[in-house]
């Protein structure tokens, strides 16, 4: 399967230039066999969504968003709905990222409501899960049992929906809540492992036939063969090595088929 990597800005950078800036030099890398999405704040994404129609080699490149809401419209202050961020251009959105859970309260009903709303309106989803540290220190069972909860409520129904699908349109991201924005990436192989373990998941109990697995947590160019090397990783999410062009670019040719 190819790769797949997803930049996620979260709030930044702090100018609409800078953003365009990032865009412009993240988009020069040369990509084979690798498709690559660019997820800014809501914000930028008009102008960086033009920026990228007027360019020539667009091949494997995507915009997504950080986020979605699990309305349509409404009266629903400062939210975004799926058919707005197409009308944009993205054709990707991140969903349930722990920033997400623990800061905003979000909840896996609410994750669930906006999973199922961007695949039904055509979005890719990247589904974010991951287990806290303390459950973690109780070893690797005891964080697949955290992950195998969250799934099992966040997917819920959702296997309705991809059974339409002819391509593959949701990926999980997992990234062990410890190991984001650490500098203690989880160990490449105990990521493989939770590669298997979701998969046969997904496809067993949750009858999710398609799906990609995403390692996130502490990516660099240094370390992200460690990960792509799997068979059963599909790709990563790179939150803060996605803020360097030049970083990001190594993650990009590291990971080049
Ligand atoms: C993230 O926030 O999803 C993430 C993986 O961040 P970082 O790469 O900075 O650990």
């Amino acid at each position: 399967m190819q790769k797949l990597l997803v930049a996620n800005w979260k709030e930044n950078p702090r100018t609409e230039a800078g953003a365009l800036k990032l865009f412009k030099e993240t988009a020069a890398a040369k990509r084979k066999n690798v498709d690559v999405v660019i997820c800014p704040p809501f914000l930028y994404l008009e102008e960086i969504a033009t920026a990228f129609r007027k360019m020539k080699a667009r091949n494997e490149l995507a915009l997504g968003a950080q986020d979605v809401f699990w309305e349509e419209r409404g009266a629903f202050t400062s939210e975004v709905g799926p058919k707005m961020l197409r009308s944009l251009g993205a054709r990707y959105v991140i969903i349930g990222h722990s920033e997400r859970r623990r800061d905003f309260k979000e909840t896996d009903a609410m994750v669930n409501k906006k999973i199922k709303l961007a695949l039904k309106d055509g979005l890719h989803v990247i589904l974010c899960v991951g287990e806290p540290l303390v459950v973690r220190k109780r070893g690797i069972a005891a964080a697949q049992h955290f992950i195998k909860n969250q799934l099992k409520k966040d997917l819920a129904g959702i296997s309705k929906i991809t059974a339409r699908d002819r391509g593959i349109r949701l990926a999980v991201a997992y990234e062990p809540i410890w190991a984001i924005g650490s500098g203690k990436n989880d160990n490449p192989e105990d990521a493989a492992a939770m590669a298997d373990f979701i998969k046969k998941l997904l496809k067993v109990e949750l009858k999710i036939q398609n799906s990609r697995f995403l390692y996130g947590g502490s990516v660099h160019g240094k370390n992200i063969r460690d990960y792509v090397q799997y068979k059963s990783i599909d790709g990563a999410l790179v939150g803060g090595a996605s803020l360097k062009a030049g970083e990001f670019k190594k993650i990009i040719n590291q990971t080049n088929g």
